[in-house]
């Protein structure tokens, strides 16, 4: 089989955790697959870059925390036992002498500030990637660094690039094709057409598997993570989620966004589209299946999958008579947010045409109500439309499954479990999907809720 292989931050978070990384790696080789190996910057690492890049900005920067990330660094190649690799020797001091350098040359707070700060981002990759193929070299395989920034081709938004995928398929194709061993590849970084470093958003280097992965028309995409794959539920609420062992493309996305961060939904955009089955693996428990996702799933009797929340999130209520009949209410609302960047993460209007209501994150509230009372100014006034009513400290709860499409009577469960359970229902939406019921309940309640729910959905015997 041809396999992307993806290390995530946390696998390759000290000296131990980069050994199990490495003897992932072998084994998969000794099995006779085809791999190629993408890698994030070692855990916590990227934020550190972040804040450092800030704090020269803000005047606040100190040595300090550069020299505790490089000695990080230098202390795992001396566990891992590198210390004696002159190679690798030279190229991390010149790493160091290069981010030095390049955070006296900090543009401040213009324009060009995010182009620098991908520059600084880039660093963490570098030295994870390098450090990772060094250590397969000693151990006799025969390992090298790909500098994404060569063969992925971004726009300029630094800090969230857009891939273009075509060209970037080009290029990463020719790149292999003249390079047989094995690449290392940096997650997260591209280049845009001037050979301009940029990023590709937090959590990155899921993408950057899955663009790779259709590059390279492999037969899957493995995310090594720290976690048994994508669970029915978030552990912080139930005592014992279970690994969810096959979802659709459609249940995974279902499930990323609203809570259960294992991937990124663009992520799995270049996978979708050559329908790539990704599988999430645990790097700590490997023999363990893990949750595979793909184009379709037996539906093994299971109608719903998972369950996914993000609490503290605030409601926002618009209603008023004058809002009844009238036309582009609601778009004027949502272009007034989305104008100045507001995500809404859970809209419900019930078809009075009386009232709508929406969830923003908390910190987003007060814009978004300044913003709205705005572009209302003339209907608030005339009494057409009542003041905002805001209701903080919620959570969002969705149940996900493709069976609900085909299945009557789960809504009335769902509502029926929370009524046994005294938990009042601030609001509800169904995803246009039918894969989603989503209810926003408060924050006190959520893990009653979800609990209960947990139960009846996901532990029938005990129930
Ligand atoms: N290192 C980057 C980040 O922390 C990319 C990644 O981990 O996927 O966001
Ligand atoms: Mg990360």
């Amino acid at each position: 089989m041809k396999k992307i292989l993806k290390f995530g931050g946390s696998s390759v978070g000290n000296a131990e955790r980069l050994k199990k990384v490495v003897s992932i790696i072998e084994k998969t080789l000794d099995e006779n697959h085809e791999i190629y190996v993408v890698v994030s910057a070692f855990q916590g690492v990227t934020d550190s870059l972040i804040k450092i890049s800030l704090d020269v900005r803000d005047g606040k920067y100190e040595e300090k925390s550069l020299l505790t990330l490089l000695s990080r660094h230098e202390d795992i190649i001396m566990e891992v036992g590198l210390d004696s690799d002159a190679e690798l020797g030279v190229i991390f001091r010149k790493y160091s002498t290069d981010l030095k350098e390049l955070l006296l040359r900090c543009p401040g707070a213009s324009v060009d500030f995010n182009m620098w700060k991908d520059e600084v981002l880039s660093f963490g990759e570098l030295l994870s990637v390098r450090i990772l193929s060094a250590l397969l070299r000693s151990r006799q395989t025969d390992a090298e660094l790909l500098d994404a920034r060569k063969v992925v081709i971004t726009d300029s938004n630094y800090g969230n690039a857009y891939v273009h995928y075509q060209k970037s398929y080009d290029r990463i194709r020719e790149y292999v094709s003249n390079h047989g061993r094995l690449q290392i590849i940096t997650g997260f970084l591209g280049a845009n057409e001037y050979g301009k470093g940029t990023t590709l958003g937090r959590s990155g280097s899921d993408y950057s598997a899955s663009i790779f992965g259709a590059a390279l028309n492999v037969d899957q995409i493995e995310i090594w993570t720290d976690v048994d794959g994508m669970l029915t539920a978030n552990p912080e609420f139930v005592n014992q989620p279970i690994s969810i062992p096959e979802l659709t493309y459609e249940e995974a996305m279902e499930l990323a966004h609203a809570g259960a961060k294992v991937i990124f939904p663009p992520a799995m955009i270049p996978a979708l589209y050559k329908q790539i089955p990704i599988v999430v693996k645990n790097t700590f428990r490997p023999e363990l299946p893990g949750t595979r996702i793909a184009q379709n799933r037996k539906l093994q009797g299971q109608i719903t999958v998972g369950l996914s929340s993000v609490s503290h999130v605030t409601l926002l209520r618009m209603q008023g008579a004058g809002m009844v009949g009238v036309k582009g209410i609601n778009a004027r609302l949502f272009t007034c947010l989305a104008d100045k960047g507001i995500s809404v993460m859970l809209v419900s209007q019930a078809f009075s045409e009386h009232s709508t209501c929406f969830a923003v994150k908390p910190e987003e509230t007060d814009l978004a109500m300044m913003l709205i009372d705005d572009e209302f100014e003339k209907e608030l006034k005339a009494k057409y439309i009542e003041p905002l009513r805001v209701e903080s400290d919620l959570s969002l709860v969705a149940v996900v499954g493709e069976g609900m499409q085909y299945t009557p009577g789960i809504a009335g469960l769902v509502f029926q479990v929370l009524g046994r359970e005294k938990i009042n229902v601030e609001a509800i939406a169904q995803g246009s999907s039918r894969r989603n019921i989503s209810f926003i309940v408060k924050d006190s309640e959520a893990q009653q809720a979800i609990q209960a729910l947990h139960r009846i959905f996901f532990e029938k015997s005990k129930s």
